[in-house]
């Protein structure tokens, strides 16, 4: 695999734009049976049977040995969950992260959505989040450099007195899940490699209320915040326009 970042044609972003609709309209769905009582692998077995539906391969499974379809991520956890049989509580934070394969083509996107009633803190850190990606996409634009995207995002959180954790990063994805660049987020304006037409990269806001740093949960997999606080994270592929960009893994409600 080069580690040069990968312009892709117009023929080639139709496929990853196949996959990435494919993707967003699955996470879409399972985001409705995210209720109090409902457990994380009933949701991963309703990704599967959804993956069977539309006749796509899971990104995740497998990679790094992860073992299912879909990171639930709960509170604490900030990317990269394991599905497990806890059942979700009123107040809970629950991330979202999925992704498939279509002819060969990648797609990545997730979301954070609260269960039940959580508390107003928690709501405005999912809303500066949101808030957040959409600062960071509008800075994804030929011409600019990825530091644009990363200080338009850190800009935002730390405005908010939230952060943004640092060890993730959103990145490139087409023929693999993770291509370069990283998409860091945080950064200095006018650094880092220069966005060009045809680039199609993950750009992933990862937060938490007080802590900018995680480490590895026990289970191997998980990424928990370092003092324990919540923490959420929102991601599109996108692709660099002539004009802008695109979003790919954005749905119809
Ligand atoms: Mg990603």
């Amino acid at each position: 695999m080069s580690e040069r970042t990968a312009k892709y044609n117009s023929e080639e972003i139709a496929g990853i734009r196949r996959s990435c609709a494919a993707a967003a309209s699955i996470l879409q769905e399972l985001v409705a049976y995210a209720k109090p009582g409902v457990n994380p692998l009933q949701i991963d077995e309703i990704a599967r049977a959804r993956i069977r539906d539309a006749g796509v391969e899971p990104a995740f499974l497998g990679y790094e040995h992860f073992p299912a379809v879909l990171c639930t991520s709960v509170n604490n956890i900030v990317v990269h969950g394991v599905p497990n049989e806890h059942p979700f509580r009123d107040g809970d934070l629950l991330g979202l992260d999925f992704g498939v394969v279509l002819d060969g083509w990648y797609s990545d996107v997730a979301v954070t959505i609260p269960i039940g009633r959580v508390g107003t803190e928690t709501q405005r850190l999912l809303d500066v989040t949101r808030e957040a990606l959409d600062f960071g996409i509008a800075q994804a634009k030929p011409g600019n450099r990825v530091g644009d995207i990363s200080a338009a995002i850190q800009r935002h959180v730390e405005a908010a007195s939230f952060q943004v954790i640092r060890e993730l990063v959103g990145h490139g994805v087409g023929r693999q899940l993770h291509e370069p660049p990283q998409i860091p987020n945080f950064g200095k304006p006018g650094t880092g490699p220069e966005l060009t037409e045809g680039m199609v990269i993950a750009i992933e806001p990862i937060t938490s209320l007080s802590s900018p740093h995680v480490r590895l949960a026990a289970d191997g997999f998980s990424y928990e915040t370092t003092d324990g606080s919540l923490a959420a994270h929102f991601e599109h592929t996108i692709v660099i326009t002539s004009r802008g960009s695109q979003i790919l893994t954005a749905v119809d409600t």
